[in-house]
């Protein structure tokens, strides 16, 4: 929906924009998860990452354990076939749909960071699991080479992953994951999702939108925001389209991102709106990175009037 009404004139179809819209909140959701279990502060999650022209969703480095995380918002009846390699459900009218296995791409996923990581002479064994962060999406047949778990288990599983494993890589090894994924982690001008979708994001309609009449681009004016549509003014305009932000891009931003989608220049304020907006930082005073706090209620009357659109 933000999209949409952000894309302008760009064609995005129906199905194209619904397969990318759950797959981004699911992912969402798994952040949730992660950010509630508890793992050693040294853990770092990265989304979105490119090694070698393979996309990996979520990867989690610890001290103890490296693990892709291949995310699946899906419903219905889900199964990994092991004879021809096919993954396919059953949705609710029982309509078999074949779709891309998620088994074969966290295979690839694995081997592609494996390598990478042996190429720099890390030695540390990457492993992954397939999380459905749908409740409504059901496992009949179980794929063979990795762990397939519902959202709710995530934490438990990965707290474990942590107290029995028996490795504890060194902090040069650590350095070197952290550097890999950070260096390869998507920009928000070539973001998988533009590529998904064939947008380009510059043509993105960026700005402020109006919490009242939902127009975009309020100008900012004596510590507020004005609509210069309806005339509205709220000085916490500007959370809400941070949010919509992480519906379209995830939760990290840098302080040129955020000048970006909010359309403004002046450094200072976007540096006082971080402040209030990030929850915690990655990574060195060069180039930090933020990590938005997820605040979808903020968001929630607009998506509300989007959909009574529709
Ligand atoms: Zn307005």
């Amino acid at each position: 929906m933000c999209l949409h009404s952000r894309a302008g004139e760009s064609k995005i179809t129906e199905s194209e924009y619904r397969t990318t819209k759950a797959g981004f909140a699911g992912e969402e959701k798994v952040i949730q998860f992660l950010v509630e279990a508890r793992l050693s502060k040294e853990t770092r999650i990265f989304r979105n990452v490119f090694i070698d022209g393979t996309q990996v969703d979520i990867v989690v480095v610890n001290p103890r354990f490296v693990c892709i995380l291949e995310v699946k918002n899906m419903t219905g009846e889900l199964f990994f076939s092991v004879h021809n390699k096919q993954f396919y459900r059953l949705n609710g009218e029982g309509k078999k749909e074949g779709m891309r296995n998620p088994e074969l791409q966290l295979q690839r996923a694995v081997k592609v960071l494996q390598r990478r990581l042996h190429s720099k002479e890390v030695d540390v064994r990457v492993r992954g699991i397939i999380v459905l962060a749908s409740r409504s999406g059901i496992v009949v047949e179980a794929p063979h080479l990795f762990p397939v778990i519902p959202i709710d288990a995530l934490t438990d599983l990965l707290e474990k992953m942590e107290s029995s494993s028996k490795e504890l890589f060194n902090s040069e090894d650590l350095k070197i994951m952290r550097k890999l994924m950070k260096g390869n982690r998507v920009k928000v001008e070539d973001s998988q999702l533009f590529e998904r979708l064939n947008l380009d994001g510059r043509k993105l309609r960026c700005g402020v939108r109006c919490t009242e009449c939902f127009h975009i681009g309020m100008v900012r004016t004596y510590s507020t925001w004005l609509c210069e549509r309806c005339g509205y003014r709220d000085k916490d305009a500007h959370l809400a389209t941070l949010q919509e932000y992480q519906l379209l891009f995830g939760r990290e931003i840098s302080s040129k991102e955020l000048k970006w989608w909010l359309g403004i220049e002046d450094r200072f304020l976007s540096l006082r709106i971080l402040n209030h907006a990030h929850e915690s930082y990655q990574f060195g005073p060069k180039n930090r990175v933020y990590i938005l706090k997820f605040e979808p209620y903020r968001l929630e009357r607009f998506l509300v009037s989007e959909m009574r659109k529709r």
